[in-house]
């Protein structure tokens, strides 16, 4: 089976939106939808026809432009199960282990309940690709609107068992904002320092640090590294469990 074709644009201030593509059989799918504007100007761009909206969750920068690029496009959208807040416009509704087929392949979807209740992921095996909305971040992880660090840290876990090779597809460049954290906690890490410089002069050039792998989080991002040594010693935690180092990361992160 041929790879599916992505396109990727940068939106509002600092969100990025993507699109999905099947040569074969035209379908087209969009992550999110905060931006009718932006959106139908991707589909514009790459002449592709919308078929399907996927939404991560309820927040308005990646629901706002949903039922104008609907009503424009006739698509159908696919979109979280109702928690904290009803989304307009969804036509099918997941949550945790449900599974759809999109152009043939295999979408899984995994509930990541933190950053908002209703939070989603979809997760294409095929593609070794995972679109993580507002839950996994290149170096960083968003922020506990609605969620506990515990509900958070269950999330990240279920992320952080897939295989180590998925490209990660999160929903904002937060990159050198959290890379500037990141090495508040985790100063020996020397893969960190690396990727830290290599992101300062890739958004010079006004390039995408996203997508990302899970391995290379694994490696640098702090928030998937409650377990780790060096790190627990440097928060001067190291007899606490992992989902309560998670949450003194987060902290220390909404305080930075
Ligand atoms: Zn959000
Ligand atoms: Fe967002």
């Amino acid at each position: 089976m041929n790879q599916l074709q992505l396109f990727q644009f940068p939106y509002l201030s600092d969100n990025y939106g993507f699109l999905l593509h099947d040569e074969e059989t035209g379908e087209t799918a969009a992550i999110d939808c905060g931006d009718a504007e932006s959106y139908l100007q991707a589909l514009d761009s790459t002449s592709w026809k919308l078929t399907e909206i996927w939404i991560t969750h309820h927040h308005w920068d990646h629901t706002q432009g949903l039922e104008e690029v609907k009503a424009k496009t006739g698509c159908k959208v696919r979109g979280p199960e109702e928690k904290a807040k009803a989304i307009a416009g969804l036509d099918e509704k997941f949550w945790d282990g449900d599974k759809f087929t999109f152009a043939g392949r295999e979408v899984q979807v995994i509930s990541t309940p933190g950053h908002t209740t209703d939070m989603i992921n979809f997760y294409l095996p095929s593609e070794g690709k995972l679109f993580s909305g507002d839950t996994l971040f290149t170096l960083g992880c968003g922020r506990l609107f609605e969620g506990t660090p515990q509900m958070m840290w269950e999330g990240l876990q279920k992320l952080m068992a897939l295989p180590v090779e998925t490209l990660v597809y999160g929903s904002h460049e937060y990159t050198l904002a959290n890379a500037k954290f990141a090495l508040s906690v985790d100063k020996e890490n020397e893969m960190l320092h690396a990727r830290s410089v290599e992101f300062i002069e890739m958004r010079e050039k006004g390039e995408a640090t996203v997508p990302t792998t899970l391995e290379l989080e694994l490696a640098t991002n702090p928030f998937l590294r409650a377990g780790d040594g060096s790190i627990r010693k440097a928060l001067n935690l190291q007899d606490a469990s992992d989902a309560a180092v998670f949450a003194e990361i987060r902290k220390r992160k909404d305080n930075f």
